[in-house]
């Protein structure tokens, strides 16, 4: 088949507003280490939603394709592009990617972390109208640049794991991982109920906690938590003081560890008062507004340990996807996706997670 030279996109050029669906251009070669993509899958993360309506903006941002968890098959590829394991990926590939990243820079080289990397590419650098055009989810076709680490995916994992495995999943498996795992028994809250929530919620039960309580709303979303391993709730109609002491109570004296994958303002104040002395505290999702104020003596009396983790890496995408290929059936994770809506319809998609209608919505681009 013909390479495209250019694809249909829903590109967002004024926040709030409807995307507009239309063509923008491909670049008119795939360089080495690259590769051109036919989108299967985008699931739609709430990083999308702010930028969308603006809650998250950027000087120079627009236009933009949002979507930065996607999957999809090699159309064409660049002289020597490799997967992360070196692996030589070729036309017909099932591949999914994680960000982008330039290899040379302080955090490449000396941290070794690539979410440290000074121009690490992410959802809110994908210009629609400057080269590469297309690097977003929201496209039919979708330019993977050569600085973005890929893996072969396996035929196991379905399109959607694959898809939320590039940001959700990631995210959570790497908070996991920067508290030290979780020990056996331990009593875990977390914070929020949606599509991280909810996932983190099941990985805590998946990693053995005694106790999940899941905090969040609305009553929806908790019952899901449920279906997801929490063994308790607790909503949001009270005080922050309120869910402090009900979770205190639940987990006789405080959390081993509190998760906050919800970023609302008072976040870190409960998280505090929810940890047991001694107990980690995991700052993963406070992207939102100004926060409330946290008591350091609270940190210091309880001896707490408070752990910041961003997002994630190809390391974290690898895990993430191995995830789902082993526990692919534990738990109702299609509970998670919406069907599959076509590019015209991603705006009401988006309005729709606003709202907290649909938990995690899905785009294929090729449907209509
Ligand atoms: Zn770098
Ligand atoms: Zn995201």
């Amino acid at each position: 088949m013909p390479i495209p030279t250019s694809t249909r996109a829903a590109v967002l050029t004024a926040h709030g507003q409807p995307l507009t669906v239309g063509e923008i251009p491909l670049p008119s070669t795939v360089k080495p280490g690259a590769a051109l993509v036919q989108i299967s899958c985008t699931s739609l993360c709430g990083t999308d939603v702010h930028l969308w309506n603006g809650n998250m903006t950027f000087d120079g941002m627009l236009p933009m394709v949002l979507g930065h968890e996607m999957v999809g098959t090699v159309v064409a590829v660049g002289d020597g592009t490799v997967d992360t394991l070196g692996r030589t990926v070729s036309v017909g590939d099932r591949i999914g990617w994680s960000e982008s990243t330039c290899g040379t820079c302080f955090g490449c080289t000396v941290l070794r972390e690539p979410v440290a990397c000074s121009s690490r590419g992410y959802g809110f650098m994908q210009r629609s109208d400057r080269p590469p055009y297309a690097t977003g989810g929201l496209v039919e076709y979708c330019y993977v640049t050569p600085g973005a680490a890929k893996l072969l995916l396996p035929d196991t994992v379905a399109d959607t794991h694959a898809a939320m495995s590039g940001c959700a999943a990631k995210t959570v498996l790497r908070a996991f991982s920067r508290v030290g795992g979780i020990r056996p028994g331990s009593s875990v809250v977390v914070q929020g109920a949606g599509a991280l929530g909810l996932y983190a919620t099941a990985f805590a039960q998946i990693s053995g906690a005694g106790r999940v309580v899941t905090v969040g709303g609305p009553d929806d979303r908790l019952h899901a938590a449920t279906r997801f391993g929490a063994t308790d709730t607790v909503g949001l109609s009270g005080t922050p003081q309120d869910r402090i002491e009900h979770v205190t109570e639940l987990t006789s004296g405080g959390a081993d560890y509190v998760f906050d994958f919800a970023g609302a303002p008072t976040v870190g104040e409960e998280a505090i008062g929810m940890a047991a002395q001694r107990g980690t505290v995991a700052i993963v999702g406070s992207t939102g507004p100004v926060p409330a104020p946290v008591s350091l003596g609270t940190v210091m009396g309880k001896e707490l340990s408070v752990v910041g983790s961003l997002n994630g890496d190809i390391a974290d995408y690898y895990r993430a996807v191995e995830f789902f290929g082993t526990f692919g059936d534990r738990f109702p994770w299609d509970e998670l996706f919406s069907a599959p809506v076509g590019l015209g319809s991603a705006s009401d998609a988006l309005a729709s997670m606003h709202r907290l209608g649909e938990i995690k919505a899905v785009v294929d681009p090729r449907l209509p």
